[in-house]
C-alpha cells in the first residue's frame, strides 16, 4: 500500500502554511491560522481519486484480411502448379491451394491493423482496442 502524500499549500488569506492529505484535495477547509475559509487546491495538481476515469477502451473488430502479396499468394500459386501435374499433383495441389488461401488470409485490428494471432483474441495486442 502506498503512503498517503501530503500536499503544502500556503493559506491565500493569511499565508500560512497549510498541509493536508492527496485525498482532501478539491475540499475547502477553514484555515487553522485564520480560520477563513481555504480551496484546498494546488493549480495543476490533478488529485489520483478525482482524476478522470480512463478512456473508455476503444472498441475494435477483428477483420479478415486477404493479402494480394505474400507466402500465402505464393502458396497458392505453387498449388495451382502442381494442379496440373496429375493426378498426384492435383490433391497435393489442391491442399496447398486450400493452405495457401488460409495463409493469404490474416485476422487484423480493424483499428490499429495489428495483426490478431486468433479470432479468440479478446484484445488488440497492439491498441488495447476491445474486441468483445
Ligand atoms: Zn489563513
Ligand atoms: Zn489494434
Amino acid at each position: 500500500m502506498a503512503e498517503i502524500q501530503s500536499l503544502k499549500i500556503a493559506c491565500p488569506s493569511c499565508a500560512g502554511h497549510i498541509e493536508f492529505p492527496v485525498d482532501m484535495h478539491g475540499q475547502v477547509i477553514n484555515c487553522p491560522h485564520c480560520s477563513l475559509s481555504v480551496p484546498l487546491t494546488i493549480p495543476g495538481y490533478v488529485c489520483p481519486a478525482s482524476a478522470p476515469p480512463l478512456p473508455q477502451t476503444v472498441r475494435g473488430q477483428i477483420i479478415r484480411k486477404g493479402e494480394t502479396f505474400g507466402v500465402g499468394c505464393l502458396v497458392q500459386l505453387i498449388g495451382l502448379v502442381l494442379l496440373f501435374i496429375f493426378p498426384i499433383g492435383t490433391i497435393i495441389g489442391f491442399a496447398i491451394m486450400v493452405c495457401g488461401q488460409f495463409m493469404a488470409y490474416k485476422l487484423r485490428c480493424s483499428i490499429c491493423g495489428a495483426q490478431i494471432s486468433g479470432k479468440r483474441v479478446k484484445m488488440c495486442p497492439a491498441c488495447r482496442a476491445s474486441f468483445v
